[in-house]
């Protein structure tokens, strides 16, 4: 559980006059599960990559980002690194290794993590997310599906409090689509994970969500429940 809260929050990159977010604030609660819509170019990513403090160098940021009430430059890399997971679009983006063990590994080898420690998480993660028969395989030869929840396993191995998703269905078939939305619900509601989710076509997530906040060049359209925002649609 981890919750957020953005004051003022306002962002250029180095070399855009207009602010990728502007004067923008909101908080969502630890456990929440929160989609957030809006048309391309209106921040979605810029928002979720500040969250995972990646920000381009060179951009100018004002405002605050607090996590769990402590501003976000306040916490240790690793500490934060680990708190805070991202899952992008592409599938293939994220893939770092040759085979799903080693995908799974790599975060928690980087943090110098126990060998026995790094078994025991990866057998829960692997039975969560059904990787048990694939894990000596090459991750170049899975489905885009199958990538994708590679990606969000190794992400869950550090043990993040906040899961923020960046049109992560993007490029799934619909049935691999919806098989992936199920697990980030079960990592809701089962582990109390607090969900930030993007996406382009957000009417499957409606039913899903317990809130959407819509951006429009930078600022806040909507924050309000699923219900409201389909009625205003
Ligand atoms: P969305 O995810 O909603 O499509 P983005 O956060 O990607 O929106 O983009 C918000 C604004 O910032 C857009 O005007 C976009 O062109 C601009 N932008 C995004 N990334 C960069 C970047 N690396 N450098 C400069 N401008 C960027
Ligand atoms: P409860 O509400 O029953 O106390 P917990 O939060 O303790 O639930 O989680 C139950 C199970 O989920 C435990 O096995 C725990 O290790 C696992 N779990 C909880 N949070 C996470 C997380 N962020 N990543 C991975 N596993 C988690």
């Amino acid at each position: 559980m981890a919750s957020v809260e953005l004051q003022n929050l306002t962002f250029h990159y180095p070399d855009l006059r207009t602010a990728a977010l502007s004067n923008l604030s909101l908080s969502v609660r630890g456990g929440e599960f929160v989609v957030l819509a809006g048309p391309s170019g209106s921040g979605k990513s810029t928002l979720l990559r500040l969250l995972k403090r990646e920000v381009s160098p060179g951009g100018r940021l004002s405002g605050s980002i607090l996590l769990d009430g402590r501003p976000l430059e306040a916490w240790p890399a690793r500490e934060a690194a680990s708190a805070v997971g991202l899952v992008m679009q592409h599938p293939d983006n994220q893939l770092v290794v040759d085979s799903v063990e080693h995908e799974l590994a790599f975060g928690m080898e980087n943090f110098g993590m126990e060998r026995s420690a790094m078994r025991r998480r990866m057998a829960e993660i692997a039975g969560f997310f059904g990787l048990e028969p694939l894990l000596s395989r090459r991750t170049d030869e899975l489905s885009g599906g199958q990538k994708q929840t590679v990606n969000l396993a190794s992400v869950l191995m550090l043990q993040p409090q906040l899961l923020l998703l960046d049109e992560p269905l993007a490029q799934l078939d619909p049935l691999a689509a919806r098989d992936l939305l199920g697990m980030i619900k079960r990592l809701n509601d089962e582990w109390g994970i607090t969900v930030i989710m993007s996406e382009h076509r957000i009417d499957d997530l409606l039913p899903l969500a317990d809130r959407v906040v819509r951006l429009e060049r930078g600022g806040l359209a909507f924050d309000g429940p699923p219900r409201g925002f389909a009625e205003e649609a």
